[in-house]
């Protein structure tokens, strides 16, 4: 039977010029490019944000987006890192996941009150619905997350 795909929308920073693209999710096969740099936009692993592309991203896109407030010098985070890179590139399409550096977006972090790192926030529909503190193990981030055991 025939069905008619429905877009599921994303946007995101150009890793490479920090333009704000929108990217189809059910077209990620079709290797999304920058609309000003041409660059790919990878979407397997985390992409940064910022104070400047957060609301962008979070208000722009269909799907829950996770942001990792983190710090290079954080040892949990270097826990976290790895988990969060393979829930992008096993849920990429289902799942937006951003890094957000906390010592270069003093913004975002005051405005989320963001007290230890990492800090793990999730959005829907452009709000802050779930936040949680410390390091977590794969199966605890998907069900933070909302995701489902994949059918
Ligand atoms: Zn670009």
């Amino acid at each position: 039977m025939a069905v008619t795909e429905i877009g599921k929308g994303a946007t995101v920073a150009c890793p490479f010029c920090a333009t704000l693209n929108r990217v189809d999710l059910t077209r990620i096969a079709d290797h999304p490019k920058c609309g000003r740099c041409g660059r790919p936009i990878l979407l397997d692993r985390p992409l940064s944000i910022s104070d400047a592309s957060i609301d962008g991203v979070v208000r722009g896109t269909e799907v829950p987006v996770v942001v990792d407030c983190y710090a290079d010098w954080c040892g949990p985070c270097k826990i976290m890192a790895p988990i969060l890179d393979d829930l992008a590139r096993d849920r990429q399409g289902d799942v937006l996941v951003t890094k957000l550096d906390t010592d270069r977006n003093p913004a975002t972090v005051r405005r989320f009150d963001i007290r230890a790192i990492p800090t793990l926030l999730v959005f829907r529909g452009g709000e802050a619905v779930v936040r949680h503190a410390g390091a977590i193990p794969r199966q605890e981030l998907d069900t933070l997350v909302g995701l489902s055991i994949r059918p």
